[in-house]
């Protein structure tokens, strides 16, 4: 998606174009890894331009960001949120790699899935938000280790 497109975006929701949420959006814009950010990462990034940015004004706008489903969050392992761009303006989720930390999309919410089950109105729960993420090892990975079978992680 185009700067452009994602600039409109949040302003056709009501919010402003601060120089600081631009620089945001370039960071991951720009960012030519195959790792999804933390919230440092795109911190560190920010303040090169603008050294006053806190790391909680960086917080916040993610969690706009994330809220307009502009970028989806990543829960890992470690216990941090990464964040990543989605490309089709609609949140994603993650087969996220064990070994190496790499995150690829995968074109399906399973929230679907359940709503197709009738959970929501099985349990009389009103979903607001959901994250979902497959953990295992990626392909370069699986061809760098001849030794899958003692790689850590199970299904819990
Ligand atoms: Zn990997
Ligand atoms: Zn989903």
């Amino acid at each position: 998606m185009k700067e452009q497109q994602l600039v409109e975006q949040l302003r056709r929701n009501g919010y402003k174009i601060t120089p600081q949420r631009q620089e945001i959006l370039k960071a991951f814009m720009e960012s030519s890894s195959r790792l999804p950010q933390s919230a440092e990462d795109i911190h560190n990034r920010v303040v090169e331009k603008y050294p006053n940015v806190s790391l909680d004004t960086i917080y916040r706008n993610l969690n706009v960001l994330e809220g307009l489903e502009i970028i989806s969050r990543l829960s890992l392992k470690d216990g941090k949120s990464r964040y990543e761009l989605n490309p089709g303006g609609s949140h994603q989720h993650h087969l996220i790699c064990l070994g190496c930390g790499a995150a690829e999309a995968i074109d399906y919410c399973p929230l679907k899935a359940l709503h197709e089950i009738g959970i929501a109105e099985e349990k009389k729960f009103e979903i607001r938000e959901h994250s979902f993420e497959i953990f295992g090892y990626c392909s370069l990975c699986r061809e760098r280790s001849d030794e899958i079978g003692k790689l850590p992680g199970k299904c819990s």
